[in-house]
């Protein structure tokens, strides 16, 4: 069974719309896809709608989720949610709040790359953005195409990523907040991408502990782009914090790297936090 519990849409940083998304993840021969966009919903509904139009043999269900973003000991820390009631008034109230966050961050982002020198045509580009939903990644598109830099990476190495000069620390909610609210929909919550916060061995697994305690499911063990050490590693990881295990490929658009649905198998150890979903096959 093809499964991916990871992937953004135009209703955050993604490229792909929902609709186009959903064509994607058929052609791949996905069975199960957790649409997960940071801090919205916005983009289940449209994905499930065209998913039910695919043909019966060869069905496609999208499990309603979210990525919430969390701050935790002066790091952002990612909480995927699946499986909640996106209606849920809690985790509505959660998400709206994180928007205002997110306004007012890209408002401040917006002031220091303009101090900085980033060309009016960058800014303006982001100014004109459509989404509710502005990401560093937003900042660091419009760059590029203006030519402010060569690439995303440049963008975060000179200007956005912690530390440099337009940068905006976050006032996210907390882990606990994000578990409470997936878990008051009857979600369930993973933490996202274990590695990609550069921890050392012994802050992971402080975060995982912390994680567990505030009642955390799962572990991502399973990313597309990952060495097979790391996964087992992760796997182990995740038994001992009594985690459960997930594998997304934080897909968020058609690029060399990263591919919906591939390279997500878990490994043997892991209990999947699927399991109990009762999903078919
Ligand atoms: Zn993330
Ligand atoms: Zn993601």
């Amino acid at each position: 069974m093809r499964i991916d519990l990871h992937c953004h849409t135009t209703a955050s940083d993604g490229k792909l719309t929902p609709v186009e998304i959903v064509q994607r993840a058929h052609t791949m021969q996905i069975r199960y896809l957790s649409i997960t966009d940071h801090d919205t919903v916005a983009g289940i509904e449209a994905a499930q709608q065209a998913a039910a139009k695919l043909p019966a043999s060869s069905p496609l269900h999208i499990i309603p989720g979210v990525e919430i973003s969390c701050r935790w000991q002066g790091f952002e820390i990612h909480i995927l949610g699946w499986q909640m009631d996106t209606e849920a008034a809690e985790l509505a109230q959660l998400l709206e709040q994180q928007h205002v966050r997110r306004r007012e961050r890209a408002a401040q982002i917006a002031e220091k790359l303009q101090a900085a020198g980033v060309s009016r045509q960058a800014l303006d580009k982001v100014a004109a953005s459509s989404s509710d939903n502005l990401t560093r990644k937003h900042f660091a598109d419009a760059m590029v195409a203006a030519g402010d830099v060569k690439d995303i990476d440049s963008a975060f190495r000179r200007y956005l990523g912690k530390g440099n000069c337009a940068y905006v620390q976050p006032e996210w909610c907390s882990i606990e907040e994000a578990v409470a609210a997936i878990q008051s929909a009857g979600g369930y919550a993973g933490l996202a991408h274990p590695l990609a916060y550069q921890l050392s061995s012994k802050w992971l697994k402080r975060l995982l502990r912390d994680f567990s305690a505030a009642g955390g499911d799962a572990l991502e063990v399973a990313s597309g782009q990952q060495e097979k050490l790391h996964r087992q590693q992760l796997a182990e990881l995740a038994n001992d914090y009594k985690l459960k295990a997930s594998a997304g490929s934080d897909f968020h658009g058609p690029s060399q790297w990263r591919e919906l649905g591939r390279n997500l198998q878990l490994p043997e150890i892991s209990e999947p936090v699927w399991q109990s979903w009762s999903l078919t096959e």
